[in-house]
């Protein structure tokens, strides 16, 4: 074993000699991530001072409907080692990345009525995981021109996961090129560990940032199972499979990890299982879905509105209950904005004031009709002193809002275009 580490140690303080590409390690806070950065770190303390120049990114992806006792645990230790970092000097940079708001689980769930994703409609990974993590590594591409991501995979995990090593690798080297990032190359340092080696290392070794390993050996003991792989590709197998998935996760048949966790004395987690529980059960009944499809066809389309409406209840009342926030503000007002659309006005500033008994602290929401009728007046104003149909703009000031969250300005452009051409039509 030990000198297995010592071969692991060895061959990460050569790579990272080989040349001045950043590294971007993915972070999930599981058994073999922190094993990769333990790894990391003491074979860079290992290597003389002035030979540790290049950037070592720690990226931790929030998909924001994590296991709230698991999140909790990231946050912090996120923390110690971005503290630990700066006294040891080495030059790792933390970096948690979320999904945008346009991405998020409840804005497509519950705004849009994405029935909850199961394996032949899984929506959730690319937006959720995928998309934020790549963002960030395409930004280190853009600044350093080529990176090197390190996984904490082992090669025995799948055997596509093999199929896939193969294709990509780069020459005889340790690196294999990304299989969708452009002048991004992977390397897995703990490739070769079984997992029975993996247990015996972290207990064996205190990490560099937090001491002793006991809170996650005993986070695994209580959710009795594995963890969510940071996600960077299509390859990864599958983040549904793994006990430490989004709390959220209707891909798996049973949420073992949320289940044991309860099971261990973490009751307040409840309300989630039972929230997760009905959209497993539910997902095909179609009293709950529209019966128009996306492309206008008919058959299971998105949720009602009913539903949707029925979700964030169910949702608020157990963030209340949990004195935990499950959703943010803005994913509540994304959600009206779609919901406007819907023609359901202020409904969820009506849901969130009869869970809360209170108005959403400020947020834009609760002045709305002030602001609607404010700026209505100011644009009224402007068309009579430049002679332009007020209507009209009124219609591309809406078309703007819906599409404000996030759609490309191609999307938008061409949307305004289109409206200026019927509008040309009419008047002909
Ligand atoms: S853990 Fe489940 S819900 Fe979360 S991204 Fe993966 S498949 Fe989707």
């Amino acid at each position: 074993m030990n000198k297995q580490i010592d071969y692991i140690k060895a061959e990460i303080k050569d790579q990272y000699l080989q040349d001045n590409k950043p590294w971007i390690i993915g972070y999930s806070g599981g058994k073999d991530s922190t094993t990769l950065l333990q790894l990391v770190w003491y074979a860079l303390k290992e290597l003389p001072k002035e030979k540790i120049t290049k950037d070592i990114h720690v990226v931790c992806n929030d998909t924001l409907v994590e296991n709230p006792k698991v999140i909790d645990w990231i946050n912090k230790t996120l923390q110690q080692i971005q503290q630990q970092a700066k006294i040891d000097k080495l030059p790792i940079i933390v970096k948690k990345t979320m999904p945008a708001l346009n991405d998020t689980f409840w804005v497509n769930l519950i705004g849009r009525g994405y029935p909850s994703p199961n394996s032949s409609f899984r929506w959730c990974t690319d937006r959720l995981k995928i998309r934020p993590t790549s963002a960030y590594i395409q930004e280190q591409v853009r600044k350093n021109g080529e990176v090197i991501i390190l996984l904490g995979t082992r090669e025995y995990e799948s055997i596509a996961r093999k199929k896939s090593l193969k294709k990509y690798s780069v020459g005889n080297s340790r690196l294999s090129r990304h299989s969708d990032l452009q002048s991004a190359y992977t390397y897995k340092p703990i490739r070769y560990i079984s997992t029975d080696d993996i247990w015996m290392y972290l207990l064996e070794t205190s990490s560099p940032w937090a001491g002793s390993n006991n809170k996650l050996v005993d986070l695994y003991r209580k959710a009795s199972g594995g963890d969510c792989p940071l996600v960077i590709d299509t390859t990864t197998p599958s983040c549904g499979q793994s006990r430490f998935g989004c709390w959220v996760c209707t891909v798996v048949a049973k949420d073992k990890s949320m289940q044991s966790l309860i099971d261990n004395g973490e009751q307040h987690l409840k309300p989630l299982i039972k929230i997760r529980n009905w959209l497993v059960e539910n997902r095909g009944n179609d009293k709950y879905r529209t019966g128009v499809l996306r492309n206008g066809g008919k058959g299971k389309g998105p949720y009602n509105i009913q539903t949707r409406k029925f979700l964030l209840t169910q949702l608020l009342s157990a963030e209340k209950s949990m004195q935990e926030k499950l959703i943010s503000q803005q994913e509540l007002k994304a959600i009206q904005i779609i919901w406007d659309r819907d023609g359901y006005y202020k409904n969820v500033y009506k849901i969130y004031y009869q869970v809360y008994n209170e108005l959403i602290k400020g947020n834009i929401m609760n002045r709305q009709d002030e602001i609607k009728k404010a700026q209505n007046g100011r644009i009224a104003q402007l068309c009579k002193k430049h002679n332009v149909h007020d209507k009209f703009i009124f219609k591309l000031v809406e078309k703007e809002k819906y599409k404000s969250l996030k759609l490309g300005k191609f999307s938008m452009s061409s949307e305004v275009e289109q409206a200026i051409e019927k509008e040309a039509r009419n008047e002909n």
